[in-house]
């Protein structure tokens, strides 16, 4: 895809989140765009960079490193949330390049995560991955565990980890109803936990992707994260 064909995508997708926020009664900019761009070259993130575009999403700690190193040594400004399942030996690179891990679905993760912020010097903010989609591997299995790990943040146990969200992703579905059950699920998990836990401030809920991301905005969505309709067809998924 060309430099031009990218900034237009991105104009098409904010008017298109832009019609989504009006429709659901919402107030323009209460949803954020999450640009998504594993497996693209770092000219496609600066043509992103010059509409504007701060915050990307990668899946992949290596490739992440290794794109937004670039960037950073080019001066540039942005914000990188890291999306994809985490292993625990890669959280000590995610510690360093990351702004946000989305992707926090275990305990263990945390304590990872702390030692390596703690080491650092540096608080990192997490939101908690719920499964509720059967073709996704990664999330806290159910909401008991997630809200345990909520729990333990609460009460201190991870002083340098930032609880600021939740994040899902729907089953590859046709069948809208069960998408929006997925959603529906989520922000009724962030209610539990805003009442559970108000000292925490689970203000993200980062849903919707370039298939379903109109139903997500419906159902409460502050984050998309969106690959394909800004940046085109991956080679791999
Ligand atoms: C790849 C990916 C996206 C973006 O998906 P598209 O369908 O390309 O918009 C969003 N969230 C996660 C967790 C992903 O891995």
């Amino acid at each position: 895809m060309t430099a031009d064909e990218i900034k237009d995508n991105f104009k098409k997708v904010h008017d298109e989140i832009h019609e989504a926020e009006a429709k659901a009664g919402r107030a323009q900019g209460s949803v954020q765009l999450c640009a998504v761009s594993k497996f693209h070259p770092v000219e496609d993130i600066c043509a992103a960079m010059e509409t504007g575009q701060l915050l990307f999403g990668e899946n992949r700690v290596q490739e992440a490193c290794a794109k937004f190193g670039e960037l950073q040594a080019a001066g540039k400004d942005y914000s990188l949330h890291i999306i994809g399942a985490l292993q625990l030996n890669k959280v000590k690179k995610a510690a360093e390049i990351a702004t946000c891990i989305e992707s926090a679905d275990r305990e263990e993760l945390l304590a990872e995560l702390e030692k390596h912020c703690a080491r650092l010097g540096k608080t990192m903010e997490v939101y908690f991955e719920l499964h509720t989609g059967e073709d996704s591997k990664s999330g806290y299995p159910d909401e008991s565990a997630l809200m345990l790990s909520a729990r333990h943040c609460a009460e201190g146990l991870y002083p340098h980890i930032v609880p600021a969200g939740l994040m899902t992703m729907a089953p590859f579905t046709a069948d809208e109803k069960e998408i929006r059950k997925s959603f529906s699920a989520l922000r009724a998990l962030q209610e539990k936990l805003r009442s559970e836990f108000p000292m925490l401030r689970i203000d993200a809920l980062s849903m919707g992707m370039s298939g379903d991301f109109r139903i997500a905005i419906e159902e409460g969505s502050t984050e998309v994260r969106i690959g394909t309709a800004l940046f085109g067809a991956r080679a791999q998924a």
